[in-house]
């Protein structure tokens, strides 16, 4: 079991989200959130200017659109520690490289916050976490993740409180969310994750095993395939007895678990692509298989059509054949030739068309998949 900070706001309000199977996945937004904390580390080791050249070009624009204000200047970037609740001890944890946690110790959890800083001298320390995304978060105060790091910051510096913080970048504006945690709210938090800590890990699992506990958290639940809650809802969904029935008196509540089903059956289908892309073709015990499928698709650009039917017929001929301004198919151009040309001469006649589209580079290519049952 692998618990970070950043999972504790989740496992906190699901905790069995922490002793299922879990499949770990990362989108683009999670990819293009870790590529504005590397510019801020950056921004604090190198300066702004040679940070922006390390960023990959496509997200150079948005980095350099970053208020000076949310760079980490005179802050401490990406500061990993390590905390035991049991103890309530925290400590520095030298890293190797970006969530390099392997010198973590027995009992102890990891996580990075995003900047740390001294106040009053070191009486007190800032914890600041960064947020590029538009997940869900606690409120400030019962934020989980947050609460960690500041209660592992003030015992790793001898501090007697933290100031948390949230700095929300989802656009050009930063927007900043604090509260100021006192130590015996840290130590109350530490009593709280040892005990979770203690139920998860217990192994008489038939007494500890908690039950689904459905909320916003769900959504990048890394364990979201193999929870009953979701997997008993697309397998009722699936099921032909399904029991569908609504009226005026159950619509908000039927809307409510068809949002919910949506995102589960999303995720399912992303799961088995995933499986489909790691194994090539799956085959079931019945022989049955599911593979990628690929289909390759032509285009006909319709003002090239449009001006090609023109040149070799009439504006008539052009008009019928370009539906739109951008956009023309072979059955339109082969429709008109059917109509107007002599017996025996349409194939021709639109070997040639098509020839002079091509030639006229109004042809385009693109490739799409899809994944597809067959028999054995
Ligand atoms: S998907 Fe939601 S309910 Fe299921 S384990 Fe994860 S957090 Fe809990």
């Amino acid at each position: 079991m692998n618990i970070t900070a950043s999972a504790l706001p989740r496992i906190f309000r699901c905790p069995l989200s922490a002793q299922l199977p879990q499949w770990p996945r990362t989108t683009k937004w999670a990819e293009f959130g870790t590529m504005v904390h590397l510019f801020r580390e950056n921004v604090a080791k190198i300066g702004r200017d040679k940070a922006l050249e390390k960023v990959p070009e496509e997200h150079r624009d948005h980095c350099a659109g970053i208020a000076e204000a949310a760079l980490p200047t005179d802050m401490t970037p990406e500061v990993a520690f390590a905390y035991n609740p049991d103890s309530a001890k925290g400590r520095r944890l030298d890293t190797k490289g970006q969530r390099d946690y392997s010198s973590l110790e027995d009992g102890e959890y990891a996580g990075t916050a995003d900047t740390v800083g001294l106040l009053e001298g070191g009486k007190g320390v800032l914890v600041e976490d960064l947020k590029t995304g538009w997940g869900w978060l606690p409120p400030i105060k019962q934020n989980e993740q947050l609460l960690f790091l500041a209660a592992a910051a003030v015992s790793a510096y001898g501090a007697e409180y933290a100031v948390i913080r949230i700095l929300k970048m989802t656009d050009d504006t930063p927007r900043y969310y604090e509260h100021e945690v006192a130590a015996f709210d840290l130590d109350a938090f530490a009593d709280d994750m040892s005990d979770l800590m203690f139920n998860i890990k217990a192994k008489d699992m038939q007494e500890r095993e908690f039950s689904a506990h459905e909320g916003p958290w769900c959504k990048y639940c890394p364990a979201f395939e193999s929870c009953p809650a979701k997997t008993s809802m697309v397998k009722a969904l699936a099921s032909p007895s399904a029991d569908i029935a609504f009226d005026r008196s159950n619509a908000v509540e039927a809307y409510e678990t068809l949002e919910r089903a949506r995102e589960a059956l999303k995720r399912v289908e992303e799961r088995i692509k995933e499986m489909v892309d790691e194994f090539g073709t799956i085959t079931n015990d019945d022989g049955r298989t599911i593979s990628w499928q690929e289909t390759s698709t032509r285009r006909i650009k319709g003002d090239i059509a449009y001006t090609v039917m023109r040149d070799l017929y009439d504006e008539d001929a052009a008009k019928a054949s370009a539906t739109t301004v951008t956009k023309a198919t072979q059955a339109s151009i082969e429709k008109y030739l059917g109509k107007h040309c002599e017996k025996g001469t349409k194939a021709e006649a639109m070997r040639h068309v098509m020839a002079e589209i091509d030639a006229r580079k109004g042809l385009s290519y693109s490739t799409s998949r899809k994944l597809k049952v067959k028999n054995g």
